[in-house]
């Protein structure tokens, strides 16, 4: 699997190496494992799902989160970025290397009591897992783990989630 995830030098910006999950997505065999082994995240020890929801972050999480909410049975979450949700939102915003973004969910999409499994492709430096299990409590929800591709240890994403299960495809 490894093979499949490319890094591109100095993307998007000079010094970083991108995680390029394209040719993964592309492989039918590939794609079905990564998701079928992230969904294990939101099943219990016996297989039962122990999940009302799945939220993915935008954009890429999108495309792994989706899936993974069909392979559950439960819905599926966008938490998108600041100005693209129609309806009524949460908003959290937190700091980036330069600057701030913020992340918004409707607040509908989950319910009081709901048990949400969040999915994305690459955990960094935390800062976006954090702000949507913020969102996730602002309605309520409980995050029952965070469940990624690929986990950039060298930017201790871990310390910043805080406790939050992680469970990880890979880490470099
Ligand atoms: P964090 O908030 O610093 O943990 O960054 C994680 C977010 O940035 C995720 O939503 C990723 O999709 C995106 N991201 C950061 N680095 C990469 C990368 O190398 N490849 C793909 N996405 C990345």
């Amino acid at each position: 699997m490894r093979q499949l995830i490319r890094d591109v030098p100095d993307f998007p910006e000079p010094g970083v190496v991108f995680k390029d999950i394209t040719p993964l997505l592309a492989d039918h065999a590939a794609f079905t494992e990564v998701v079928s082994a992230l969904a294990d995240a939101g099943r219990d020890a016996d297989g039962t799902v122990v999940v009302d929801k799945v939220a993915g972050m935008e954009a890429r999480g999108f495309i792994l989160a989706a899936p993974v909410a069909l392979a559950l049975g439960t819905g599926f979450v966008p938490v998108r970025k600041a100005g693209k949700l129609p309806g009524a939102t949460h908003a959290v915003s937190y700091a980036l290397e330069y600057g701030e973004a913020t992340l918004e969910v409707h607040r509908d999409s989950i319910d009081p009591g709901d048990r949400v499994l969040l999915v994305d492709d690459v955990l960094a430096t935390g800062g976006t897992a954090d702000a949507t299990r913020r969102l996730v409590e602002l309605c309520g929800g409980t995050v029952h783990a965070f469940a990624v591709l690929m986990e950039l240890s060298f930017l201790s994403g871990r310390d910043a989630i805080d406790g939050l299960p992680l469970h990880s495809l890979q880490t470099v």
